[in-house]
């Protein structure tokens, strides 16, 4: 079993966790972060993709509101490539209590949150499918994000400034000497083999699996689960975030994301961070709510359902509340304080627009405790970015325009729905030793995210793949692939989006007779 040291060690790669890592790695701390799977596999790749402009929270969740509202501005400016500036409307439908505009419009107010009344009448001229029965609107500085990309960021970050990143390598136990954490062993899942990490301090940043990490050093986290459900339409129905003016519930936000349009959100308390099942009343709760933002919604396309889970912080005076009630804020929790385990401190709560003043938070307790005098730089360090790096369709379009193709083999095109190009995906494969499978390959480019689902390219990644790693692709790669982007339509499987799901299947199970024997036709 081999072994290592570090001054901090962070379990968890969603943008929390990364968000702690490329702080300290600033800061000029020695930081390993583990990830069990791929970036972005949690909730970080499993939400709208909104950047709250702090609207949302301005009267059920003040503080949440307020640190949105101061992190969107920041983000703007340090992460500005993977953010789209759609602007954000909060509109009052005939279903929402009249009272509630006035009391929100002078709560965000107070809060300093930018808001603009405007017409009906201009509303309708910016976004012509809401609804005309709509009595009141206001914009707001609501914009989307694409976690992915971020996420990307953040990882070139953290390894530019000397910070580790294993993927792949999951806590499976962590060692305690009395009252101090020693000691943590991680498995790499990719071969198997185990490794013995000591650090000064360890960082649970694990999310939804936050409690799973305090069991293993012995310590209780009062951690509630809620489950959110989201649809994406298979077009982009709108071009602007659109809210419902009324407390924050079920199926009140519909983001424009890329060339789709996600309806969110479910809230359902869970067991365990992996309960990840749909139930129809949810879309169909998702279906109805948007049909009142949009008249007509419910006879478009839905593309795929998903749901992702929330980690809340659940203190004792909130034991019995609804994951709907709990604060959305954050806490950093210094383990020392609350349990008498040095050396160990959970992150837990807070949004994806707040990873980092979260980790702004948890990074200052470090030094704190490391008795480093260093201060936080991320609110003013742009991330570091090359052009061209991400997957963009308007860019790819005016490329297209610039140069038509084909030019050469690189130019075939892989994924129609995302415009993928053959080159696309063997510049990825010659330059990410990360990316080991089709999903991963998924994050980088979008494959298998537009309309068809990965009705074709899913095939022809594959080929391509498999003339690059050194073990190609199996099978049983392609299948999970597959199935994974099955497993999202099922959920919204009627009308035409039924039928692409069966022309895919019969593809995949006659035409390529690749499904497990049992599932082959003849
Ligand atoms: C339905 C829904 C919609 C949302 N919409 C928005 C939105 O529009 N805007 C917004 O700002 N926020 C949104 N959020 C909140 C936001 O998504 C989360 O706050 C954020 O993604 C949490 O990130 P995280 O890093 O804490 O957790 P995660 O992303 O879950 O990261 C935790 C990581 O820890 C890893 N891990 C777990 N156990 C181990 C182990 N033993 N060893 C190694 N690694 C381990 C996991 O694999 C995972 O990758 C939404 C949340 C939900 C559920």
């Amino acid at each position: 079993m081999s072994s290592l040291s570090t001054q901090v060690l962070v379990i968890g790669g969603g943008t929390t966790g990364l968000g702690i890592a490329w702080d300290a790695a600033l800061r000029g701390l020695k930081v390993v972060l583990i990830e069990q799977s791929d970036i972005g596999q949690g909730t970080s790749g499993r939400h709208h993709g909104l950047l709250h402009s702090g609207g949302r929270y301005a009267l059920s969740d003040p503080a949440s509101a307020r640190d949105c509202a101061s992190e969107n501005r920041i983000l703007r400016k340090i992460a500005s490539h993977t953010i789209e500036d759609t602007g954000g409307l909060f509109v009052a439908t005939p279903s929402d209590p009249v009272d509630y505009p006035d009391r929100w419009f002078s709560a965000c107010s107070h809060l300093n949150i930018p808001v603009e009344e405007i017409s009906l009448s201009t509303m309708l001229e910016r976004e012509p499918l809401l609804n005309p029965r709509i009595s009141r609107s206001f914009l707001v500085q609501d914009a989307s994000i694409d976690s992915f990309d971020l996420a990307h960021l953040l990882v070139k970050g953290i390894q530019e400034h000397g910070g580790v990143v294993l993927l792949r390598h999951r806590l499976e136990s962590l060692i305690r000497h009395q009252d101090r954490l020693v000691e943590a062993k991680i498995k790499d899942i990719s071969n198997g083999t185990s490794l013995r990490l000591s650090a000064n301090l360890f960082i649970n940043a694990a999310g939804p699996w936050a409690k799973t990490i305090t069991t293993m050093a012995e310590v209780e986290l009062p951690l509630a689960l809620g489950k959110g459900t989201l649809v994406a339409m298979s077009h982009r129905l709108v071009n602007t975030v659109v809210n419902r003016c009324k407390r924050p519930s079920d199926g009140d936000i519909i983001v424009p994301v890329g060339t789709v349009a996600i309806l969110g959100t479910t809230d359902v308390p869970v067991k365990e961070p992996t309960s990840l099942d749909i139930q129809p009343w949810e879309v169909d709760l998702l279906l109805a709510e948007g049909d009142l933002l949009l008249p007509g919604l419910r006879d478009s396309r839905p593309l795929r359902a998903w749901a992702g889970i929330r980690p809340l912080y659940q203190p004792a005076e909130n034991g019995n509340a609804h994951t709907r009630a709990l604060l959305r804020a954050h806490v950093v929790l210094d383990h020392e304080e609350t349990d008498g385990l040095q050396c160990f401190i959970s992150v837990i709560g807070g949004k994806l627009t707040t990873f980092r003043l979260m980790a702004e938070e948890a990074v200052d307790l470090i030094c704190d405790k490391l008795e480093i005098d260093q201060k936080c730089s991320t609110a003013s360090t742009p991330l570091p970015h090359e052009s061209g790096q991400f997957h963009s369709l308007p860019s790819r379009l005016e490329k297209l325009e610039e140069h038509p193709y084909p030019h050469s083999i690189n130019d075939q095109i892989v994924c129609e729905c995302e415009l993928v190009m053959r080159g696309d995906i063997e510049l990825v494969l010659e330059n990410s030793p990360a990316v080991t499978d089709l999903d991963d390959l998924r994050r980088d480019l979008r494959i298998g995210m537009g309309p068809c689902q990965a009705g074709f390219c899913a095939y022809r990644a594959c080929a391509i793949s498999s003339e690059h790693f050194s073990s190609p692709p199996s099978l049983k790669g392609l299948h999970n692939f597959v199935y994974e982007r099955w497993k999202g339509i099922r959920p919204v499987a009627w009308g035409s989006t039924l039928q692409q799901m069966e022309f895919s299947r019969r593809i995949y199970l006659d035409l390529l007779a690749a499904g497990p024997e049992s599932e082959n036709r003849s």
